[in-house]
């Protein structure tokens, strides 16, 4: 990084600014990787031992393992079992540095990356931030409605919905007791679907236990969905056992109907149907998270950062993304790849591929993506899975999706927690996490991710 010392001028920054965050000088250059989610974990450990410094932000010292959060909403599994410290991850690793800090912005002409807690040089910089939840907009939806893109999110309704039980049980309005039980789950993709599947079971098993003074038979779980299918991005097989799933697990599911309004009690659809419920999570879209900095021209309609096949920024140099934050735009994927977990993965793994052969001077490699299939598990006994050549349903596939989740979670303790409290849930009917820990506070304003 000698050449950051005689270049200060260049950066019209003090010294001590650009060296900010206490990252020693090196003689290799740096790659600042801004998120350590599934890209920018992959990425990190890829370039392990390797001839660069690695230095990776994150505004979490954990991550997040996201497929699961569901179950921490759902009180089945503790946050801490989904969650994974980045300094344990990357204990011994003598090339990379982590600091805990959000970035607010980069300067690509300066080549520097700003945050909370100052700035700095780098080499390289790669986005790997992942996305957001995405309401189109609509302010009154965002306000009142749950999304669930991290830990706190899921203990955010986890809280929510013990919070509205116990409030129902003093009060003498059926209108508005049933209101507090009602809870209504916007988008019938993946999580929306793992949601309404884990909050029956929770009707069914939990709920008449512990509030006995209360009607539960009377809540109603409503899933809504603006597509003519549930599980639309999975096969049409999929689709409709999972569609039978719900509906044997008594989960209303409205199919063709676009929530347009939720104002904390009653949700107003384009198609003039209305529902009540005091807790509604929104899981309709989702939007890349980029940091500012990036030229606008390069962001898509839902705030993904355009990249070629070699996961370059467009138009600027030395910058890259991955993961979420990513749209490589061609023939196939005239949106960019889908938002999962093994596009961030290979992408981040080809990435480091490229910065590798790139400092011996070779070719890059262009990003191919190998599907492995998708799957989407709908309560107790029941998943489905497809595969490339195939597709698989039922009791068979809810234990693949089981081992599949543990086999991907980071951390042996991890593994062994969730592997733990599964067998304890499945035997004993429990969930035994359903605690108010952290009182979500209504109209407050919005913790943020
Ligand atoms: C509820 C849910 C269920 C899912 N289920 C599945 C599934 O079953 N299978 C599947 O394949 N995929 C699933 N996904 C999608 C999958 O989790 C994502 O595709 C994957 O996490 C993308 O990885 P990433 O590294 O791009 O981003 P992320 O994993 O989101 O990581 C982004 C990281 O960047 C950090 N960050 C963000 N902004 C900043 C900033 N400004 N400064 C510092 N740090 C920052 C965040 O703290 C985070 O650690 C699910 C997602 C959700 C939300």
């Amino acid at each position: 990084m000698q050449k950051y010392c005689s270049e200060m001028n260049h950066y019209s920054l003090p010294l001590e600014k650009v060296f900010f965050l206490n990252i020693p000088d090196a003689n290799v250059p740096r790659i600042v990787i801004i998120g350590g989610g599934f890209a920018g974990l992959e990425l990190a450990r890829s370039l392990k031992n390797k001839a660069v410094q690695i230095v990776l932000l994150d505004k979490h010292n954990y991550h997040t393992f996201q497929p699961l959060l569901y179950q921490v909403a759902t009180a089945g599994l503790e946050p801490d079992s989904i969650g994974h410290p980045l300094r344990k991850i990357f204990k011994g690793q003598k090339n990379l540095f982590f600091r805990l800090t959000e970035v607010s912005h980069i300067d690509p002409e300066k080549k520097v990356v700003y945050s909370s807690i100052g700035e700095l040089a780098y080499d390289k910089v790669v986005i790997a931030t992942g996305s957001d939840t995405n309401f189109f907009g609509n302010s009154e939806l965002q306000h009142h409605g749950m999304s669930m893109k991290s830990i706190p999110e899921a203990l955010d309704i986890r809280s929510l919905i013990l919070q509205n039980f116990e409030e129902a049980l003093l009060t003498s309005d059926l209108n508005e007791r049933e209101a507090l039980m009602n809870v209504i789950i916007v988008g019938a993709g993946p999580t929306g679907v793992e949601l309404a599947g884990a909050i029956s079971e929770l009707r069914k098993h939990i709920l008449p236990r512990d509030y006995p003074d209360l009607d539960v038979r009377r809540m109603s779980i409503r899933l809504i969905e603006a597509s003519p299918r549930v599980l639309s991005a999975m096969s049409e097989k999929s689709s409709a056992d999972a569609l039978q799933a719900l509906e044997s697990l008594d989960v209303e599911v409205w199919l063709d109907t676009l929530v347009e309004s939720y104002d904390g009690r009653i949700v107003k659809t384009k198609n003039g149907r209305t529902f009540v419920a005091k807790t509604l999570i929104w899981s309709a879209g989702v939007k890349g998270a980029p940091v500012k900095g990036i030229d606008a021209e390069v962001l898509t309609r839902n705030d993904r950062i355009e990249v070629d096949e070699f996961n370059r920024i467009k138009g600027i140099g030395g910058a890259y993304a991955v993961g979420d934050v990513s749209a490589m735009i061609d023939k196939e994927n005239p949106r960019g790849h889908a938002m999962v977990a093994q596009v961030a993965i290979q992408q981040a793994a080809n990435l480091a591929k490229n910065i590798l052969a790139e400092s011996k001077g070779k070719e890059p490699t262009p990003f191919k993506y190998k599907d492995l299939g998708s799957m989407a598990t709908i309560g107790r006994n029941r998943a489905v899975v497809d595969l490339p050549k195939g597709h698989f349903r039922g009791f068979f596939a809810w234990v693949i999706w089981m081992l599949v989740h543990v086999v991907q979670l980071i951390g042996f303790r991890n593994k062994v927690l969730v592997l733990v409290n599964w067998t304890w849930n499945y035997v004993q009917y429990a969930r035994d996490a359903r605690l108010i820990i952290r009182p979500f506070k209504r109209n407050a304003e919005r913790r943020s991710r």
